[in-house]
């Protein structure tokens, strides 16, 4: 089973000039939501679309047209906040936060502020080192995606793309229990994973399907346990917020800068001012976007065109009940039934169309051979071309034949090797491969005997050597390999040749 210690892991710590400093982050992930139409309209969510193509009356803001809420999007929400283990809330209720922007033509979002679909939940971030950590999720709501501003320089306009816009995203925001840029970055993984095999958001990072905004402060050691003993924030420092990322590289690397910012601006005497900082990667460094002296005032109430979303808990109940396995448990079920290393379990789990392709290879297999094959030589063989699972030449059923014949002891894991490739850039049958090709496994003693008896008289002063030095012995079974073209069972030659040779 899985030895995971819910203790935290020691968090990150920067040394300063007056005092160690420790870090504190909370993340505000937005999570595309996984659907065809958008949050309140039937418009397609489709990315790459040519610009303004996906757009219904009420995501470009027309006088007069009303929101409908999209059953898709909402079953979805529930669905996510159930695979975080969290509290559904059966009422919840939609607010409209204003403000201007050209890309935002309603005039404001729609997003739920005070009643959100889902309350806390939680995330087991595994360390990789048999820590875990549980970061505690705060609630998700659903809200609108707003559009895209393009700016030219040459010349100088400045387009808008209303495709995005009233797109589903959730966001979801934990509490600060996140203490490094390491576990920040492993936090955002974990999310993505689950999501993933959730089937509520593709994860898509380099599309901005999945992007987060990082709040980061410092404490002296003893201020977090404070914290954590009486949930009361002053014991926190101010926290800036880094906008929009959506790189796990630059969500460590503006972390780790953030940090050191605000250490060196305190150990000077100033003070942290809270703000929304950007990150700009060609010069490692944040900068402020805003102060909260500045920060808008949204003017958030009730969105009157919609009611208050109701959903019933028998719904939910259906929803749960289908809620597919997911990472966490498939793991340990791969550790228990297969027999796998930690490491191993981790990495065939890690998308779940890698873990179906394992299961049906390992099937009523050796686990752990299969698991070795998946990963060294599939996984291995998939990445040099830059191919996925889903389009591997070799299919699962055939890995698991290869598998079979090695484990009957037809054919060498040496000789597998070959056979792999044949069926991989013909897409042959390993069975048929071996028995066409003659590559089948010499386990015939009368055979490898004769092979023996022949190097031996042909080589009498290795012969008087290895008498001498029973070391040697590797040589004839070498030789006798060679002989035969790989194909002798090694464990046979090894037997073969120490008995001939007395050893
Ligand atoms: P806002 O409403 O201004 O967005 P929230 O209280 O909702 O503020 O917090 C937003 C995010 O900031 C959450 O993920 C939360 O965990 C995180 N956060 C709050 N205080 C701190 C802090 N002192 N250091 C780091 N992160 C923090
Ligand atoms: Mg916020």
């Amino acid at each position: 089973m899985l030895d995971l210690t819910y203790e935290a892991p020691t968090p990150k710590v920067i040394a300063g000039a007056t005092s160690d400093w420790e870090l504190v982050i909370g993340l505000e992930v937005h999570a595309q939501v996984a659907t065809k139409a958008k949050l309140f309209s039937g418009a397609s969510t489709q990315f790459g679309a040519e610009p303004n193509s996906n757009v219904a009356f009420v995501d470009a803001g027309m006088p007069g047209m009303l929101p409908v809420i999209n059953e898709g999007c909402v079953a979805q929400a529930v669905k996510t906040g159930l695979g975080l283990n969290a509290q559904i809330n059966l009422v919840s209720a939609f607010d409209r936060k204003n403000y201007f922007y050209p890309d935002l033509p309603q005039g404001y979002q729609i997003s739920q502020l005070y009643h959100p679909i889902v309350g806390e939940g939680e995330v087991l971030v595994e360390m990789g080192n048999g820590q875990a950590r549980k970061v505690r999720i705060e609630r998700i709501h659903l809200e609108q995606d707003a559009g895209k501003s393009i700016h030219d320089m040459d010349p100088h306009m400045s387009f808008v793309d209303l495709n995005r816009t009233g797109v589903a995203l959730m966001e979801i925001v934990s509490r600060p229990d996140i203490r490094g840029p390491e576990e920040a970055a492993a936090y955002v993984l974990k999310l993505r994973q689950i999501l993933r095999y959730l089937g509520t958001c593709d994860g898509n990072m380099q599309n901005g399907n999945l992007r987060a905004d990082v709040n980061v402060s410092v404490c002296r050691p003893g201020d977090y346990e404070k914290y954590q003993a009486t949930q009361d924030f002053s014991h926190l420092g101010t926290r800036c917020e880094i906008k929009n990322m959506n790189s796990m590289r630059f969500i460590q690397m503006a972390i780790d800068y953030e940090a050191r910012r605000q250490i060196a601006l305190i150990e000077d005497g100033k003070e942290v001012v809270q703000e929304t900082r950007l990150y700009d990667p060609d010069k490692n460094e944040t900068r402020s976007m805003r102060s909260k002296e500045e920060a808008h005032d949204y003017r958030y109430f009730p969105d009157p065109d919609l009611l208050p979303l109701e959903i019933e808990q028998a719904w939910v109940d259906d929803i749960k009940a289908a809620l597919p396995e997911l990472p966490d448990q498939k793991k340990a079920r791969f550790i228990k039934d297969f027999g796998l290393s930690d490491y191993d379990a981790s990495v065939l789990t890690a998308e779940v169309v890698n873990a179906e392709y394992f299961e049906k290879v390992a099937e009523g297999r050796d686990g752990k051979l299969a698991a070795n094959w998946v990963i060294n030589e599939l996984f291995g063989r998939l990445k040099k071309e830059d191919h996925s699972i889903e389009d591997s030449p070799v299919s699962a059923a055939q890995l698991g034949e290869l598998i079979g014949l090695i484990k009957a002891g037809d054919i060498s894991g040496k000789i597998a090797k070959d056979v792999f490739e044949i069926c991989y850039t013909t897409g042959r049958n390993p069975a048929e491969i071996v028995e066409t090709e003659g590559m089948k496994q010499v386990t015939d003693t009368g055979a490898i005997e004769a092979a023996v008896d022949e190097i031996i008289a042909a080589n009498p002063a290795q012969v008087e050597k290895a008498q001498a030095n029973p070391k040697l012995v590797g040589w004839f079974v070498g030789q006798v390999m060679k002989a035969t073209g790989g194909k002798a069972n090694p464990a046979a030659v090894n037997q073969i040749v120490s008995a001939k040779l007395g050893i």
